[in-house]
Parts: structure tokens; sequence; C-alpha cells
């Protein structure tokens, strides 16, 4: 039974026998607020007449199937998300005309009611294989082809699609229609539908090659916060940078950007019509990390309409290669042609970090997967994919050198336009760019899993010079695999009270042991940093010396992205159990004041949150907690008025807030009767200072109610849901775990709030009852809330912080005995990891 599944095989057969003319698709959008009309004609030729196939589509209740004029019985032809195809000619025309339902989960065609003044929205998601939910398809990226938009809605709409927007024709009762003009070749789940009242902004970028209109849509209700001078800025920048990197114009036309509700990830690459979550266009004061992260995002999708749309993976195996590329090249452009100019060391300070966590959990994978269907897609699409993926694209970049690779870019987008293609044709390319082999690279980098780590091994002479000096590479047993690594070494000396760089080398590490040399001789350093310039994806280690130096003061080190691979350590090193939590905390508190890049006084405290709340030994964890809250409100005194430390600061502090005093502070905070100068408590931060008084039990419902009377938005909605999960009573906790896990209607952004909410440091006895209902609700969660609200809730409300043996023992019992499916088990045994993990860091904290 394929169900909604799909192999690789069966595509691989598909697209053997078909090649795909064009699509119609004529959408009517005023059937209800519950369905929409869908009419797809399809017209493609068949290899083989006489042949079968089959084509997609999910929850369709169909009113017509007609294969080349022959009525076909839906009865007959239409089960498990296929309709079978039989007698295919040479020519072929399908036609299907059915209704489909509106999406709340983000997937399909979602539809959404703004709740400040009633107005609709609609926005589509088709990644990876959901196209099949708003139109009849067939469902896989090699199968390309031209399609044709026509949608009938409200008149007052705006309706947009990967072609330019057409003048609407009017029809009666209100409604018109706009026919759109055939798109250019490409894959089904790069092909969108936005339609709503939205706002719109039109500019006109002037390129090298021609002008890109630029569209900029919002909600009418985020219009104040639509801050679209910036937004083109960064757009315009883009193009130019990568119109000249890639050497090939931009493929598609106009160019829309489309700022939706409710979305499940940062953005997508539909072609030439990109949606974005909303929330990027903020309404309160956020730090400078956060307009990076969005420009960043920015920069990924238009990467993607070179790379993944006008050149498309063969299938989903390559699905790594499109996310990582996208990812390696908006850092890339982003230091050459924004303002941001060290995005990289924000790279390694927060999204570096998601590929380390992930790929040391027992669900690892070569970044490389097998993605032998779609279901196995599900699995594998993770923070490999994207931070591993686009740390090791890097590597490669160091390994290959950026001129070469660049010209093998170059000539695959036009080896390759308009077409499909997999990993090796790139990796022809690059070698025949850079003349350098690079089959054995990619079996290290991309067909293993798992992570090495680098430590030096040296001795010193009685002058303090290093009389050897070594890389010890080792890795995890489970996954053993060592790798070739262009790194970077520096060596710091203190002078003036600043740690400055004295001798930097650039070489390559290979096996157990690479002795360097060319450093034998050097004056042992205050700070022997390996993996300077983080070339490489690797764990490292400080030497004794090196840890010294800079627990004493990180924060005399001038370089930023250095500072980045030092926290880098440091936190390995805790969540590796070789790292007092204690210790970690104590670093952070003396160095964070200081710190200059944005991700890293946004992000790192929430490590040092993290070893607070999970890795100390719970026989003083009081202590580290008090502490931590302590050190937060001195900081916070002491930021720069207006600065990013001080937002951070009281985000943080408003986080760990339990004792009287702190609690104290924070009502103060809200009613005005403590100020921070330049700290505006604006929306989004009494809401933060608000669930944090409901988690310590201070504010009941009637507070939240209040707050959200002043602010019914949807943003409003979804904090006041995470507020009321956050309370620390037994009815609270129930009504949040019916909506989230229970209830299969709750929309998916409230339902994700609730669940990041749910889960709360000191309220361990209120959350006991819930390791059962946890373990209970993931044998068969998958099947009733869908991958996506499925996903989040198995992630996010396991009950990390009852961290016990107790706990792993009942979760291994349940990995042993239930029923539920491969992609529910992976998020349990992660969870079940970080247990292990916590448990560890704990015991070496209680040794102090
Ligand atoms: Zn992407």
């Amino acid at each position: 039974m394929p169900g909604t599944n799909l192999t690789r095989d069966e595509a691989a057969t598909r697209a053997a026998l078909l090649s795909v003319e064009s699509y119609t698709i004529d959408l009517d959008l005023t059937v209800s607020d519950k369905v929409f009309a869908s009419t797809t004609v399809l017209r493609f030729t068949c290899a083989e007449p006489g042949a079968s196939t089959f084509a997609d589509l999910v929850d369709a209740s169909l009113h017509e199937v007609t294969l080349n004029g022959r009525t076909l019985d839906p009865a007959e032809v239409y089960r498990d998300s296929r309709l079978t195809l039989d007698g295919l000619e040479a020519d072929n025309e399908l036609r299907v005309h059915c209704e489909l339902p509106y999406s709340h989960t983000g997937e399909g065609l979602h539809r959404f009611v703004d709740p400040v003044d009633d107005r609709v929205y609609l926005y589509s998601q088709f990644e990876v294989p959901d196209a099949r939910r708003v139109y009849t398809t067939f469902e896989q990226p090699d199968l390309k082809s031209t399609f044709t938009f026509n949608v009938t809605a409200p008149e007052h709409w705006k309706v947009v699609s990967n072609s330019p927007s057409p003048a609407p024709e009017a029809l009666a009762d209100g409604k018109a229609v706009w026919r759109f003009e055939p798109t250019k070749p490409m894959s089904t789940y790069i092909t969108a539908l936005v339609a709503g009242e939205y706002h719109e902004v039109q500019h006109t970028y002037a390129g090298k090659h021609g002008d890109i209109p630029l569209g900029h849509y919002c909600r009418q209700s985020l219009v104040e916060f639509l801050d679209v001078d910036e937004l083109v800025k960064l757009t315009e920048q883009g193009f130019a940078f990568f119109e000249e990197a890639f050497d090939f114009p931009y493929p598609f036309g106009k160019y829309d950007q489309l700022y939706v509700p409710e979305y499940n990830m940062g953005a997508m690459e539909n072609a030439g019509c990109v949606t974005l979550r909303d929330e990027y266009l903020p309404r309160s004061r956020q730090p400078r990390s956060f307009y990076e992260f969005r420009c960043s995002v920015i920069l990924h999708e238009m990467a993607h309409m070179w790379f993944g749309d006008l050149v498309t993976m063969k299938w989903w195996d390559d699905l790594w290669l499109n996310e990582s590329f996208a990812e390696w090249a908006c850092y890339h452009a982003e230091v050459e042609a924004t303002e941001y100019t060290d995005s990289w060391t924000g790279f390694a300070n927060a999204r570096k970090q998601t590929g380390y966590r992930q790929d040391q959990l027992p669900s690892t994978h070569p970044i490389a997967a097998d993605n032998h269907d779609l279901q196995a897609v599900e699995v594998n699409f993770d923070m490999i994919t994207y931070a591993k993926g686009a740390s090791v694209l890097k590597q490669l970049v160091a390994w290959v050198g950026l001129e070469d690779f660049q010209a093998g870019l170059r000539q695959y987008f036009k080896d390759f336009a308009y077409g499909n293609s997999e990993f090796k044709d790139l990796l022809a390319a690059l070698e025949k760019a850079s003349g350098r082999e690079l089959g054995g690279w990619a079996q290290e980098w991309l067909q293993t899993a798992g992570v090495n780590t680098l430590a030096a091994e040296f001795e010193v002479d009685a002058e303090g010079r290093y009389s050897s000096l070594a890389v010890r590479q080792t890795a995890h047993p489970d996954w053993p695999t060592l790798r070739r690594h262009r790194i970077g070494v520096g060596l710091y000396d203190e002078v003036d009270g600043r740690l400055v760089r004295r001798h930097y080398l650039e070489t390559d590490v290979e096996g157990e042991l690479t002795e360097l040399p060319e450093l034998v001789g050097q004056q042992q350093p205050a700070l022997l940093l390996l993996n300077d310039s983080d070339l490489t994806y690797a764990k490292i280690r400080l030497d004794e010396r090196s840890l010294a130096t800079v627990v004493d003061g990180l924060s005399k080190l001038d370089d930023s992205l250095a500072r980045a691979l030092v926290w880098g350590a440091t936190w390995d090193m805790t969540r590796d159990a070789e790292m007092r939590a204690s210790d970690f905390v104590a670093l952070v508190l003396r160095n964070i004041g200081t710190e200059t890049d944005s991700w890293g006084v946004s992000r790192i405290p929430t490590y040092a949150a993290q070893a607070v709340n999970h890795f100390s030994a719970p026989a003083h964890r009081n202590d580290l907690r008090a502490e931590w809250e302590r050190g937060l409100r001195e900081l916070l005194g002491a930021a720069e008025a207006g600065s990013d430390h001080q937002l951070t600061f009281a985000r943080s502090y408003a986080a760990i807030a339990h004792s009287d005093a702190a609690v104290a502070d924070l009502e103060a905070l809200l009613d005005g009767s403590l100020t921070f100068e330049g700290l505006a408590v604006d929306q989004d931060l009494r809401w933060v200072l608000l669930t944090s008084l409901a988690a310590s039990g201070v504010a009941g419902d009637d507070r939240i109610d209040e707050e959200l009377a002043r602010d019914h938005t949807i943003s409003g909605q979804e904090h006041a849901a995470a507020a009321r999960a956050a309370r620390p009573d037994a009815e609270a906790k129930a009504a949040a775990w019916e909506a989230a896990v229970t209830k299969t209607d709750t929309p998916n952004e409230t339902q994700r709030s609730i669940i990041l909410s749910f889960q709360r440091p000191g309220q361990d006895e209120v959350l006991a009852p819930y390791v059962e209902h946890y373990l209970t609700a993931a044998d068969d969660i998958w099947e009733r809330l869908g991958t996506q609200r499925a996903s989040t809730a198995l992630e996010f409300i396991f009950p990390r912080q009852l961290a016990s043996a107790e706990l792993l023992a009942r979760v291994d019992a349940w990995l042993e005995s239930s029923p539920a499916n491969p992609a529910a088990k992976r998020y349990v045994r992660e969870g079940r990891a970080d247990v292990a993990r916590a448990l560890a860091a704990q015991e070496l904290d209680a040794r102090r």
C-alpha cells in the first residue's frame, strides 16, 4: 500500500515512461471556506503506448476524471492518493476535476483568517510532495513541465504565482479570474499560489542582464512593519552578487517575496514567488542577529533560483545538496555583498552548532542520505542537510579554492539549465575546473556520518618551545571515519592585555596523527587554536593552558571568529562532560558582556541556560540557577542603553527569573516602575515577562486574558497559548496537552507555541505524569497529526528536564514495544540521547 508514499524506483520508472508537456490548472477559490475546486489538464507523452502509470492527488473529492476523452470511474481508479492510468497512448490528455480541502497545517494550500480584521490569506507550500494537495500531478522533481494557472477569486484579492500576475478579468458576483502566462519549465514542488487581501509594493531592480520587477507582500495588519526599503536593498544586493557570481541571468522574470502567516519553516524557494514567514516583519525590537538571519534567509531562497529551481535535483537523494548549497551561498553572499560581513562568525556561533548537535544524535546519517522513498526524505531532512552540509561545502571551497569552485559552478548552470542533475554532475564540473580528484573527498565527507574531534598533542622544551606538535584526529566508535581536513592553526599571545595572533598556519590534516613540523620551535602560546578561520567541520579541544587562558579572559581575543571557535569548543566540552556545566556558566557570565558578534550575544546565553537547567548536578542546581539569575541581573544593569546586549540579557533574565526579587523585577518592568534606559518594554517583551510570571505561578488566566485584550493579533493569541501552557498547575498542563497533542485542528503555529512552552524547569512534579502521556501519544501521533505537527510535538515536548536513569529505562522499553513508525521513533530516540548526555554532564558537574 503506497499511502502517500512514493519510491525512488517508482519515480524512475515513471520518468522513463513519460515526458510532460504542460499542466493547465484551474482553481476556484470562491467555493467555500473549507474547500476549493481544482481542475487539472495534464498533457504528456508516453514512450510505450499501451503502458500504465499513475498520477498523484491527495484528499480529493473527485467529480470527473477523463483520459484521452475516456471517462474513468473515480471509485475504480482513485486509491491511496493515486489515479491509475491504463492504456496510455503516445500523446495523452488527462483531465481531473475535484474539490480539495484547505490546509491548517501549512502543507498544501493553507488558509488563514486574520483575527485583527477577519481578512483572508492563502498560500501554498509544496515541498516535498504536497503540490498533489492542490492539483493533479506527477509529483517528482525530474518531470518538469510548464504550468498555466487560471485562478478564480474574489475580485478585490491579490493573486500571485510563478508567472507575473495578470490583470484580473471580472466575473459575476464580485469574482474575477486571473489567467497567468505559462511558466518556464519547472518541477511541481516549486510551483506556487498566494492569494488573499495582501498588501503589495512593487519596485524594479535594474540588473546587469535587464530589469527584474520586485514585489513585496504582507498581511494588511502588518503593513506598518514591512520595512520595504531595507528588504529591497538586500534583494538588490543579492541579485547583483548572484548574477555575477553564477554568470547566468536570473531565470524567472519577476521576483516576488511574500511574507505569509503560520508558516512552518523560514521560507520556500518557489520560482519567482518566494514565501517567507511573516514573523520576519517584526513588530517589536529585535537584535541584529534577527536581521542577520533574515538576510541569510532572503539570500538562501534567492540562491535556490539558480541552484534548485533552474537546475534541479533528479530525486530527493540530492536534497542535501540543494539545501547545503543555498546555505553556503547565502553566507558567502552576505559576507561579500551586504553589511553582514562577519556572518560566518554568526554561522559558527549558532547555525553550525545545530549541525554538530544533530550529527551526534543516534539518528545521524550521511549528508548524502539514501532517500529510497518519500518517508526516508522526511526522516533525513534536518540540520545535517542544512548546517553540516553548508559547513562541508565551506570545507570543499577551502579544498579546491574559491575561484575553481566558482568556475565549475558557472559551467554547471549552463550545462543543466531548466533540467535535472545529480551530485556526480556537479562533482565532475568541479573536478574539471580544479583539476583535483574529488571522488575520495565526497566518499569521506558525504557518504559517512559523524563528526571528528581534533586535539593538539605536543611537547615543550625547557625554553617553553614546542619540540613536537601534532593534531590528533578521533571519531566516535559508531561513526569511525577519519577525514582529510584543510585547517588553520593560530598561535595567540597575550600582549598589552589583548590576545594577539602571533602565527597562523594553514595545512592539511589526515588520519589519526598529523605532525606540524612547521610549528616546532615556536614558543608555546597562551592560546593554541585549531581550526582557526573555521574552515573545517570538526569539534576542537583546547589544551590545558589554552583553556585557562580563555576562562580567564576570552574577551581579550579581538577576532570574533576565533572567539566563536572557543565558545564552540567549550560548549562542546560541556556537552561531552569534559567541562563542568558550572564552569561553562562562569565563562559565559564573565565574557558575554563584551562579546560583539550579534549571534554570539543572542545565542550563547541560551547554551548557558541549558547548562544550568539540564547539565548541572541536581544537588547544586538551585545554587547555579541563583548564580545565573544574579549574573544576568548584573549584566542587564551594566549593559549599554539600547544595546542588543541589554535586550538579550532582559530576555534571558526573564527566562530564568524565579527568586522573589527577580519575580518582583519582572512585575515592575511590566508596570513600568522599573526601567532600564533604552529598553522598551514593547508588546513582545511584555509577553516574555508575562510568560515567565505565568511559569512561576504568579500570573494566572485573568492576567493572560487581560494581555490578550491589549494584543488581539494572531501573534498575541500564540503568545497567550504559550503563557497558559507555561503555568505550573495540573489543569493548565492538561488543557495545553489537549490543544497541542490530542486535538487535530489546532493551527500549526499555535500548536508550536504551546509545545515550546510546555516543558519547564522547576515544574517536575506537575510534569511527571507527562512521561507516560508522551509515550502513549507517540504510538500514533504521526498518523493523527501529520508530519509537521507530529514532529514538532515529538521533538520539543519530550520530557528532557526529568532526566534520570528510570526515564532512560522507560523510554527503552517503549522503543522495544511501540508500534510507532520509524519517523516518530527517531524523535523519541533523540530525546533519549539528550537525556543520556545530560546525565553524564550532571555526574561531572557533581564533582566540584
Ligand atoms: Zn532551501
